[in-house]
């Protein structure tokens, strides 16, 4: 009887801050799987060597972080609808044929934990979102199947922005702008996903996006408020948050499609971020 545990990673650059390792480890201790789960830094130019070399000594899936997400979508060799038509994998998951299949749970989390953690119906609400990444392609079919009235998506490189309002146009109202551009406010709910934090730079946001009704939500994971979150907060807007929550909900969406078990991310939250 093979006694190994399955191997499985999350694949990235930056890749140290990760703390899926830790949520992967723990979903295997609540659901009794036996896994081991690591970190792989892969250099720009060199996601796909790093990722064949993964499957071939044996790995059985992989998460997929920024900035490989497009390039994973293109390794899969067939992909989940949602995947599909964000154009963007962060999941990937060992076929018993040698090939990998591609999903995207970055919307699905995102969209769990803004029910969980904001109590917030998307239907009919004003939406703006920073950044037109990787992020951005995998949440943006899932919110626009909760009917928003609006979505605005605001990036440095307006070109990309509208390639995605083009991509997605046909599942809702969606406009496209650049970050100093943006129509104003108050927005309902406004989506930071950007990662130039990362590279500590600011955003230079407008005071015309919130209200005392706006909801914020930073894609990003930090325990100290991050720079969105202190913009945000100056803006006394309703609530503000980052994505821990939702880097738990799709972390236990991949765990579930690798291992056909569902974590309790409730508890996960508790324990690892204890309030
Ligand atoms: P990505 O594909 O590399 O895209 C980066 C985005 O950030 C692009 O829109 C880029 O604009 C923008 N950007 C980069 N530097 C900027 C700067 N200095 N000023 C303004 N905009 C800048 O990354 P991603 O995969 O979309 O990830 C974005 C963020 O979301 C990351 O911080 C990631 O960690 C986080 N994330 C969190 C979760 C979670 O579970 N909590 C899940 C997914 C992603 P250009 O188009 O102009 O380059």
């Amino acid at each position: 009887m093979n006694t190994e545990p399955d191997r499985y990673a999350v694949i990235g650059n930056p890749i140290a801050h990760s703390r899926s390792p830790e949520i992967h480890q723990l979903f295997a201790d609540q659901t009794g799987e036996c896994i081991r789960y690591e970190k792989i830094l892969a250099e720009p130019g060199g996601f796909e060597a790093a990722v064949r070399q993964f499957f071939d000594a044996g790995g059985r899936g992989l998460n997929v972080t920024l900035p490989f997400k497009g390039e994973a979508f293109e390794f899969a060799a067939k992909c989940t609808d949602l995947a599909v038509h964000a154009g963007a994998v962060n999941t990937l998951i060992a076929q018993d044929d040698g090939s990998c299949l591609g999903a995207n749970t970055d919307g699905i989390g995102l969209l769990r934990d803004l029910k969980k953690t904001l109590r917030l119906s998307i239907q009919n609400k004003r939406l703006l979102i920073l950044g037109a990444g990787g992020a951005t392609r995998g949440i943006l079919e899932p919110l626009l199947q909760e009917k928003p009235l609006a979505l605005v998506i605001a990036n440095r490189t307006p070109e990309r922005g509208a390639a995605l309002v083009e991509h997605f146009r046909a599942l809702g109202p969606m406009q496209s702008c650049a970050l100093d551009a943006i129509p104003d406010g108050p927005y309902d709910l406004i989506v930071h996903a950007t990662s130039a934090a990362l590279q500590d730079q600011e955003l230079g946001l407008p005071d015309t996006l919130a209200g005392p009704g706006t909801c914020c939500y930073d894609l990003i994971y930090s325990d100290t408020p991050t720079p969105f979150m202190r913009w945000a907060k100056d803006q006394r807007v309703l609530q503000v948050t980052d994505g821990f929550g939702m880097l738990l909900e799709q972390a236990a969406e991949s765990f579930y499609l690798w291992r056909g078990k569902r974590p309790d991310t409730a508890m996960a939250c508790n324990y690892l971020r204890p309030p």
